[in-house]
């Protein structure tokens, strides 16, 4: 019997068990952290031996096959061992798709994953196609795969997954876009970054489409020094006078793929922004070319419902609009937000910076923001940035910028979080950030 290790017992790592027990491997699971009540349950119920706040190398070492949750880097020693020790390591989206012949829509970039990933599930869904979801959204692949299979997947992939995938392909590949992030996982080199989000393409051939944002640098050039891709490829961009693909021309979003024709009016479809769009733009193709009719996109379009901690509309009271954008934990998602307003902003922002660059925000900072209200442990870096060009207010909790806000929100102004940093100085993680955001907001109406 062969022996499977998974290393990380949350989603994917307890939905990789399921189909290794499935299969019939000898299964171990291992946690150096502790296991969530909920999953150590699923593993008592499938009588899986595991481990929890430790990794025993002899339980480990002696592994067929390792299963490695994204969350792990290469320099942790477990891992470094069993690479000494020439032992296969892939990820539970890799081990998924080797036991699946489904057709897999897959979704990567760093920013606007989730999102596309939503937007192309629902298009799918509300049109009656029986897609699973599935990554960083959603349940484990693995466990689909093992007990609800679909013909077909939308998956959402993080970089991190992308690294432990080396036979897994693609039918349908977006990327949406690339700008820095994570770089503390990939030797501070952006190339590397941008090498790990490209591997979308591996082992895709010409029947399959390739979806790529043509206006994000990084992505174009890239795409720029191949000779040729293997599969049939599609941009999406704002530049109207673009040949092919899709495009928004005026207050239309179009799209030509394989000769169809498809277009829509920017106010049908329900998520707003530029960077929204992108997103549209981007699942519409993948849609067209699952065979969707017209009149079904329109539909789902329209029917996409608002997307938690993503430019969320939490309530409007006496004037103010409040918005929750909490997963704005970088700079480019934090431009897109700004980019998007219409309204005067009281802007909060301030956390666990990730070596930012704020000077890209300025223009819109000083053309839309009001009064910054830095939100963080330590807010120094914020303020030396944008002390002089606006005024601001600096607290270290969320009630003190809750008061903040308050007091200088006005009829017609809107109240942004949208942070550009992690969360992790004042929050648990980005989702508990939106959430307490939100109920201060309700709470104190
Ligand atoms: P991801 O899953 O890649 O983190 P999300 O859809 O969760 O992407 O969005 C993360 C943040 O980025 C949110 O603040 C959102 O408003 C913003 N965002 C969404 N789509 C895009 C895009 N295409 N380009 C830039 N920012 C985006």
């Amino acid at each position: 019997m062969s022996r499977l290790v998974i290393l990380g017992g949350g989603e994917s790592g307890v939905g990789a068990a399921k189909l290794g027990v499935k299969l019939g491997y000898d299964v171990f699971l291992s946690d150096k952290g502790k296991l969530a009540e909920k999953y150590a349950n699923q593993l008592n119920e499938m009588g899986v031996e595991y481990e929890s706040g430790v990794h025993t190398e002899e339980k480990i070492l002696n592994a067929d096959l390792v299963i490695k949750s994204p969350g792990i880097p290469e320099t942790a020693p477990m891992i470094v061992a069993l690479r000494s020790a020439g032992v296969e390591i892939i990820s539970e989206i890799e081990f998924a798709g080797r036991n699946s012949n489904a057709r897999m829509i897959c979704i990567t970039g760093s920013n606007g994953k989730t999102t596309t990933t939503l937007l192309t599930h629902h298009l799918l869904t509300s049109s009656g196609v029986d897609a699973g979801l599935a990554g960083n959204v959603g349940h484990s692949l693995a466990a689909q795969v093992a007990d609800n299979a679909h013909e077909l997947y939308v998956v959402e992939l993080s970089s991190f997954q992308l690294d432990g995938m080396y036979q897994f392909k693609a039918d349908i590949a977006i990327l949406t876009n690339i700008t820095p992030d994570h770089l503390d996982r990939y030797e501070y080199k952006f190339e590397n970054y941008v090498d790990s989000k490209f591997r979308i393409l591996q082992n895709m051939g010409e029947g399959d489409l390739f979806i790529y944002g043509q206006d994000s640098p990084a992505v174009s050039e890239k795409l720029a020094s191949f000779a040729s891709i293997a599969p049939q490829s599609i941009g999406f961009t704002y530049c109207e006078e673009s040949c092919c693909g899709a495009k928004v021309v005026g207050d239309s979003v179009q799209v030509e793929l394989d000769g169809r024709k498809f277009a829509v009016d920017k106010s049908g479809i329900s998520i707003k922004g530029r960077h929204n769009l992108y997103n549209a733009m981007a699942a519409i193709c993948a849609v067209m070319r699952v065979g969707l009719t017209d009149e079904q996109i329109v539909n789902g379009l329209q029917s996409f419902p608002q997307v938690e901690h993503r430019l969320e509309t939490v309530c409007v009271r006496d004037g103010v609009t409040f918005i929750n954008d909490s997963k704005a934990t970088n700079v480019d998602s934090s431009w897109y937000a700004l980019d998007s307003m219409t309204q005067p902003v009281i802007w909060i922002a301030g956390g666990t910076d990730k070596g930012n660059d704020y000077s890209v925000l300025d223009d819109l900072v000083k053309a839309k923001v009001k009064r910054l209200v830095c939100m963080g442990l330590d807010n120094k870096k914020l303020i030396d940035h944008f002390g002089g060009m606006i005024p601001l207010s600096d607290t270290n909790s969320l009630e003190e910028c809750y008061a903040e806000c308050v007091k200088y929100a006005e009829s017609g102004d809107v109240v942004l979080l949208s942070p550009c940093c992690a969360s992790f100085d004042l929050f648990k993680n980005y989702e508990n950030r939106g959430e307490l955001f939100k109920e201060i907001v309700k709470n104190h109406g």
